[in-house]
């Protein structure tokens, strides 16, 4: 007879990372960025039809230090490179980021000097999210997946992933940018 078969109805065992994971997953509080044409998309999935409060996400912040997920949905210009990397620093550990299209994912159509060429030259992304723009539905299925992950990442290892892709980061602002691949057009 197992252990299980001791314990009261109603009661789980499980280790404090898997209670940890649960409960992060759980609630999640995003942070509103809408930059494009995405955003549309990402709005209505708080909307009735596609009930993200389903999954305990009701609430979008206004302010990204109630908030530990940022959805990027649209294309990110220079200019509004340091103010998302800003908004992202005010976030509390831990966070998470979803590149949601392809214009927060890798630049889209947009191959211009103008446009960040994916937003994780300036945040570390968790799930990149293709499409132009993304279903609502696509978007309901990156966050299952995120969750999927929250619940399974040891503690402290998202952290010790962010400190590795920021030296990843700096290594490539130090690189010239013929070397990246990226000034060809320029
Ligand atoms: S991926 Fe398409 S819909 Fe989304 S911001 Fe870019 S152009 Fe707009």
């Amino acid at each position: 007879m197992g252990l299980e078969e001791k314990l009261p109805s109603g009661v789980m065992l499980g280790t404090v990372e898997q209670v940890v994971g649960l409960a992060r997953k759980s609630s999640m509080w995003p942070a509103t960025f809408g930059l494009a044409c995405c955003a549309i998309e990402m709005m209505s999935v708080g909307g009735p039809h596609y009930d993200l409060a389903r999954f305990g996400m009701e609430k979008f912040g206004a302010t990204p230090r109630q908030a530990d997920l940022m959805i990027v949905a649209g294309r990110v210009s220079q200019k509004m490179a340091p103010v998302l990397r800003q908004i992202y620093d005010q976030m509390p550990e831990p966070k998470w980021v979803i590149a949601m299209g392809v214009c927060a994912s890798s630049g889209g159509m947009f191959n211009n000097y103008a446009v960040v060429q994916g937003v994780d030259h300036v945040v570390p992304v968790d799930i990149y999210l293709p499409g132009c723009p993304p279903r609502p539905e696509m978007l309901l299925d990156a966050v299952l997946k995120l969750h999927d992950k929250v619940q399974n990442t040891k503690l402290g290892a998202h952290r010790q992933r962010e400190i590795e892709e920021e030296e990843q980061r700096a290594l490539r602002r130090s690189l010239p940018l013929v070397e990246q691949g990226e000034g060809a057009e320029r």
